[in-house]
């Protein structure tokens, strides 16, 4: 029987970015995946396989808990997680975005921690993922000790052109930070198949590619999928994980290691704690706070579609430029808003139709090559009653209001508003509904108090000593930014913290 120092449960962000860390430190590890590699094959980039018969995506249903309707969720299971499909847009949280704020609708809770303690690792993090990007451009950027490990992407020429027009209008256009390997010699190619696809050419900065398999470089770092982690199990006092059982390629059994990191994202991750459940937990372990599954959030997202007959499709990477102007609020209305980006624009065509149904698909098409594509990302606030549940024969249940919709209504006029100015006239706008959890987050937040948090500020559980989770689980807040490179900068802090801990 092997015994491991740690093991590892799941391979995105949060997993694969800690297995990447403690690579070389002479830990044992033991990384956990239920699914596969993606293979790079045609299909990676086929528009029907990706997108209408959802070739990568989780095929099991989640349950809204308020109609008891099933759903499809925008999750990937495979070694790389989300991040094989992600747009690879790696911001920084803002400095305030670590603060309390109140909106409208509720309150946005401080983290336990600052941007001052996250900012180095957020410089570690950016060379991992291969980060291109520019400073100076933002008005809301924080501080960095280091410039951008790589120049940001040019903007394709359609975006210049709006960018130049948007700071005529007074706006502050910027680069959006992206980790792809655009490095000089690199594999990228710029595509138009990046954001939604997994990368036929291992050229897009995600888990897969720039962690887990430089990890398991390392002979003390070993991989294993198909493995399905079950259920974890306690000691008698029931301060400490004992076992992990899993479902290996259909065979049941235990796994052992001192120390357990769970990262299956932010509802696998509460799905495997309650699941764990025993006697001496038995609203699930790591649940004294009954906290466990709770303050879901996801973003309250919108896609904008500004037609431009203009515009020629171009058929290449778009996701380059964002604007904050709106982030912490505007002259008219005095409260955050968020964040605007570019979008992928393939994904255009598909919006476009579901909000005009009248169109037949090559009209959406055809409508869709000649338009500027807007995603509409507000904060989507903490609410306790917002949660991750077990249904019957351990299905998931998602019980989800969206909380800072008013605020959300806010960005989409101003952007609408926005590019009015600079001579948009027909716009199309679809609210992004349950099932869009791609940025999924919350659920196991991380804080300093046991009774009001799941983990303490380095990903602990308070009430296990060897039992952390490294993923979007311990988030406070959503904040209205792209949570890749916060997940990953935490992991790398949790990573110090761990191999503190090896030996004792
Ligand atoms: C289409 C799309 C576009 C996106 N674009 C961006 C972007 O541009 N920028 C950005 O910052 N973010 C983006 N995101 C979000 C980003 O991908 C996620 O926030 C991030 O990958 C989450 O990482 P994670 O470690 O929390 O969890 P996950 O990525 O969910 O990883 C969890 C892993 O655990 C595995 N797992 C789950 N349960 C078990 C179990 N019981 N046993 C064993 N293994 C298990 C899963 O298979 C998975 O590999 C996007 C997501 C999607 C889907
Ligand atoms: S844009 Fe680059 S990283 Fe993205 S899918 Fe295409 S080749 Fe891969």
């Amino acid at each position: 029987m092997s015994h491991y120092d740690f093991i590892i449960i799941g391979t995105g962000i949060g997993g694969g970015t800690l297995a990447y860390a403690l690579k070389n430190s002479g830990a044992k590890v033991l990384l956990l995946e239920r699914g596969d590699f993606i293979p790079q094959e045609d299909e990676n980039w086929d528009i029907d396989a990706v997108i209408k018969q959802k070739r990568y995506q989780a095929k099991e249903k989640w349950f809204d808990d308020a109609t008891g309707r099933a759903f499809q969720p925008g999750t990937y299971y495979n070694v790389g997680g989300n991040s094989k499909m992600y747009g690879a847009a790696f911001p920084r949280f803002r400095k305030e975005d670590f603060e309390a704020t109140e909106h409208p609708e509720g309150l946005s809770p401080a983290w336990p921690i600052g941007y001052d303690e996250l900012e180095p690792y957020y410089a570690e993090a950016e060379k991992i993922y291969l980060v291109h990007g520019i400073t100076g451009q933002d008005p809301t950027e924080p501080y960095r000790s280091s410039p951008f490990p790589y120049p940001e992407l040019e903007l394709e020429p359609y975006y210049f052109d709006l960018s130049e027009r948007l700071k005529g209008a007074g706006y502050h256009p910027f680069s959006i930070p992206v980790g792809v390997d655009w490095r000089e010699g690199g594999k990228c190619i710029r595509c138009a198949t990046c954001d939604g696809f997994p990368c036929k050419l291992l050229a897009k900065g995600d888990a897969d590619a720039c962690c887990v398999r430089p990890a398991t470089q390392d002979p003390n770092i070993k991989l294993e999928t198909h493995t399905l982690a079950r259920k974890l199990l306690t000691n008698a006092s029931g301060k400490k994980i004992i076992g992990l059982e899993v479902e290996q390629n259909g065979e049941n059994k235990t796994l052992h290691a001192d120390t357990y990191i769970v990262a299956c994202g932010a509802t696998n991750s509460t799905a495997l704690l309650l699941r764990s459940a025993n006697a001496q937990y038995p609203e699930g372990l790591a649940n004294s706070s009954g906290l466990v599954g709770r303050n879901y959030m996801a973003h309250i997202n919108s896609t904008l579609i500004a037609l431009d007959p203009k515009r020629q499709n171009t058929n290449i990477f778009n996701k380059t430029l964002a604007i904050n102007d709106f982030y912490f609020g505007s002259d008219t209305y005095k409260h955050p808003m968020g964040n605007l980006q570019v979008m992928g624009k393939l994904q255009a065509a598909g919006y476009l139709r579901r909000g005009k149904p009248h169109l037949s698909e090559a009209e959406s098409q055809e409508m869709a090559r000649h338009s500027a594509d807007i995603w509409v990302m507000s904060e989507d606030l903490p609410d306790p009653s917002n949660r991750v549940l077990l249904g019957s024969e351990g299905s998931i249940r998602v019980r989800r209001e969206f909380k800072g919709v008013g605020s959300h209504q806010k960005l989409m006029e101003h952007a609408q508003t926005m590019l009015r100015t600079i001579g948009f006239k027909d716009m199309v706008s679809e609210f992004m509904p349950i099932e869009t959890n791609s940025h999924q987050c919350g659920t196991l937040c991380f804080g300093v108090d046991p009774e009001t948090s799941v983990l303490d500020p380095y990903c602990k559980t308070w009430d296990l000593d060897n039992l952390y989770v490294v993923d979007a689980s311990f988030f406070p807040s959503s904040t209205a930014l792209n949570p890749a490179l916060t997940i990953a900068a935490q992991a790398l802090r949790v990573a110090d913290q761990l191999k503190g801990t090896l030996g004792s």
